[in-house]
């Protein structure tokens, strides 16, 4: 029966050879714009009781390059070691911290040993019991339907944070501190909420807080201080855009030469280290 219905298509007469066609646009060629309306389209679809739509993604409150990450951690499409093997790409496959053969979403971003204290820090508990069974989107709906708007917003910063920091590794071969991945995430999940005046942090009069650059601007914000090993400085320097969402960063331990100018000074350097590696 196949044979038949087969041999019953039609071929072109003509001399055009195969090609690649998007079937989702009308040239047939493709574009993000036809990729975005075919989201909606599948919004849409949902009403009626089909896919269960995004639309909780594409209204939290976070920045909109952190809803596209949480789209696609939610649709199982980030490139991980077992999604670039099930895409038969010679890529690397392994986890790049820990050398896990099978390193998906869940491994990535929950259960991966560079990982897991980024979570216990949050404070958020249960959300153990969310990725232990279930797909991305379940974790990704559980945490929606679990956490305060603002709680939800850091868990999609932070998820984005951590799959940033393991980028640096693979493309970058830097090990960024886990702890930092921590910090930005709240620190940007609150800049964000400001900016959208559902949260006022409480400010310390006298002391300045931090301001955006200009639209299309990067800041860099850079810092020397010394913890508990007396001998050695830390350095840390932080690049976030307009929307307060971090661009970069670098840390480093130096000796300390005894002067706060000086360990200043060496930040200030890194800074510009970071600037110039960027362009
Ligand atoms: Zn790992």
């Amino acid at each position: 029966m196949d044979v038949a219905l087969i041999l019953s298509i039609l071929l072109g007469r003509g001399s055009l050879g195969d090609r690649w066609v998007w079937d989702y646009s009308n040239s047939g060629l493709f574009s993000v714009r036809s990729v975005y309306h075919l989201i909606h389209l599948s919004d849409r679809s949902s009403a009626s009781g089909g896919l269960l739509g995004w639309n909780f993604i594409w209204k939290a409150d976070v920045p909109p390059r952190i809803r596209v990450f949480l789209w696609r951690l939610a649709s199982d499409i980030l490139p991980t070691g077992v999604g670039l093997r099930l895409r038969h790409s010679a890529g690397l496959i392994a986890c790049s911290f820990c050398g896990s053969p099978d390193e998906d979403a869940r491994h990535a971003l929950f259960t991966c040993p560079s990982v897991c204290a980024a979570w216990d820090s949050t404070g958020f508990g249960d959300l153990d019991s969310w990725w232990r069974a279930g797909s991305p989107e379940c974790w990704v709906r559980g945490a929606h339907g679990a956490l305060s708007r603002e709680d939800f917003a850091f868990f999609a910063t932070l998820c984005w944070a951590l799959w940033w920091r393991q980028n640096r590794l693979v493309w970058e071969g830097v090990v960024q501190p886990m702890l930092l991945s921590v910090i930005f995430a709240r620190a940007a999940t609150t800049t964000f909420l400001e900016s959208l005046g559902m949260m006022t942090a409480p400010r310390c009069v006298g002391v300045p807080c931090w301001l955006p650059p200009g639209a299309s601007c990067v800041k860099l914000n850079f810092d020397g201080a010394v913890r508990k090993d007396p001998n050695r400085v830390g350095l840390g320097v932080v690049a976030r855009d307009s929307w307060g969402v971090l661009n970069d960063l670098r840390a480093d331990l130096v000796p300390h030469f005894g002067c706060p100018a000086v360990s200043e000074a060496l930040a200030a350097r890194l800074a510009v280290d970071l600037a110039v590696a960027r362009g």
